[in-house]
């Protein structure tokens, strides 16, 4: 069968920030494009994930900058927050992003189905809820990830995830985390910014795996001193419910803490199962994530997967650049292998984290010698509020190329400053070029560029003061 005796050119299972992506794209081109979503248009990021997330970190901000706007002579009455509020306006906007998300697919001219679709054939799909198949000469798998709702855990089903987070009834008086990932160290954050007495319970060294070590320590010690208890170095063993609904939180170390709710932030699933993909011939990984070449095409050549799914880099913004070089390399005969290299994120917790590069331990090893910029102080905004909290900046820097290797911030906005520093090292700015650049003044960012002397060095994998 040649291209144009399929139903569509393209069939897109998902209707995610990737697969949304490559729909609008291949359709804009004039490609014949269908896309399937058994849920809601927009996926783990507007629907479940980063939208709702941030709005909730904006909520949870509420409690400190009324507490800080006491030094700067304001003060208001007693403060109260109404959670079935906060979860009715976010319901809303979320409600808004989802119709706009579709509304713009449909611009393009591409068919939305609203049905879960499962592969049944190198080109035939089935679309459950109309009980049909439909044809299409190339498909991409886009269908995300779930949270791991951790099998092995006696007791997890009483347990909650970040899906369930989002729709609580009621806030919990208090709330245990397990996890020391983004989303642990994120919903650990927002509980305790909304007064939920908060406890994270991590199986590592250190929260922030991967991270740059000061970041994680000074992070650590900040959510200790808002109060909240965090646990390294334990886990959980087994949950049970009490007969008054709470949960009695057992863990390793033999410590018992019984709370309002557990919740579970442990990694991601991929959302391959039932999905067909044997039948097509798609190849999967031990975790049951589809394997990809560097283009995102899967082992059944006419079908390729973006996003979660293929356990690469879980994150919104990776997921649309692999759709947009894949309908590069698809349908404009433009080979594109998605970048990997100088991601910058955030972790949206309080205070934020904003990273790009390599931390200093990765630089350490991939280079001979390393120069460190290291200052923390306290923002001006926490003088008059007598807020306690620091900022910590850190750049890393090649020492025989002059290049800024990584950038690492922790501290108010260090979010918005990431993805600046993120352009910058993804140009390739080297020391000099920071050194030569006027501050902003004043604003705590300036400390990045009038960071003139290295606070040490790391040559072959030894610290040099002085
Ligand atoms: P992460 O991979 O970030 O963290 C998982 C955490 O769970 C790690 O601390 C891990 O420990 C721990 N863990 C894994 N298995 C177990 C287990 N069996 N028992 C106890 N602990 C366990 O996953 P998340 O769920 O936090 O987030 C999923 C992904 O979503 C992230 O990787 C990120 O890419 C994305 N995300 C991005 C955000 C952002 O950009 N701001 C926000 C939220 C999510 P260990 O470190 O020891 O492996």
């Amino acid at each position: 069968m040649s291209g144009n005796s399929y139903d569509y050119d393209l069939f897109v299972i998902g209707g995610g920030s990737g697969g949304v992506r490559a729909a609008r794209r291949a359709a804009m081109l004039g490609k014949r494009v269908g896309i399937a979503e058994e849920y809601r248009f927009g996926g783990t990021c507007v629907i479940r994930g980063c939208v709702p997330k941030k709005l909730f970190v904006y909520a949870s901000q509420f409690s400190e900058a009324h507490e800080d706007a006491a030094g700067y002579g304001w003060s208001f009455g007693e403060r109260s927050f109404d959670w079935p509020t906060l979860i009715a306006n976010k319901d809303r906007e979320i409600e808004r992003l989802e119709n706009l998300y579709a509304a713009n697919v449909a611009k393009t001219g591409a068919q939305i189905f609203n049905t879960r679709a499962v592969i049944e054939g190198p080109h035939e799909i089935r679309l459950q809820e109309e009980d049909r198949v439909v044809t299409a000469d190339q498909i991409l798998v886009a269908v995300g990830g779930r949270p791991n709702p951790h099998p092995g855990l006696p007791g997890a089903e009483h347990c909650i995830t970040s899906e369930e987070a989002f729709h609580l009834k009621e806030l919990p008086k208090s709330i245990l985390i397990l996890g020391g990932g983004y989303i642990a160290v994120e919903f650990a954050n927002i509980f305790q910014g909304l007064d939920v007495d908060t406890t994270l319970v991590y199986r590592g060294k250190e929260i922030l795996n991967g991270f740059d070590d000061d970041l994680r320590h000074e992070l650590h010690q900040a959510m200790v001193e808002k109060g909240m208890t965090v646990r390294c170095q334990d886990t959980l063993v087994a949950v049970k419910q009490l007969p008054d609904g709470r949960m009695e939180a057992h863990c390793d170390s033999g410590e018992v803490r019984v709370v309002d709710q557990v919740m579970l932030a442990i990694g991601r699933k991929a959302n391959t199962e039932n999905l067909g993909c044997e039948a097509a011939g798609i190849a999967l990984d031990t975790r049951g994530g589809i394997v990809v070449d560097e283009y995102s095409r899967t082992t059944a050549g006419n079908i390729w997967a973006i996003g979660d799914v293929t356990h690469r880099v879980q994150l919104t913004p990776v997921a649309i650049h692999e759709a947009m070089c894949f309908v590069e390399t698809e349908f404009r005969g433009n080979p594109s292998k998605p970048d990997y290299t100088t991601i910058a994120t955030a972790v949206f917790s309080q205070p934020e984290i904003g990273t790009v590069g390599l931390t200093e331990a990765e630089a350490a090893k991939a280079h001979d010698e390393i120069e460190i910029y290291k200052t923390s102080f306290r923002p001006m905004k926490n003088t008059l509020s007598g807020r306690s909290g620091r900022m910590l900046m850190k750049l890393i820097v090649d020492a025989a190329s002059r290049k800024v290797v990584g950038a690492h911030i922790l501290g108010a906005d260090a979010g918005e400053l990431g993805q600046v520093l993120g352009i910058a090292l993804k140009a390739g700015v080297t020391k000099d070029q920071f050194d030569a650049t006027m501050a902003v003044h004043p604003t705590a960012a300036e400390e990045l560029v009038t960071m003139y002397e290295p606070t040490y060095r790391v040559r072959g994998g030894e610290t040099i003061t002085g």
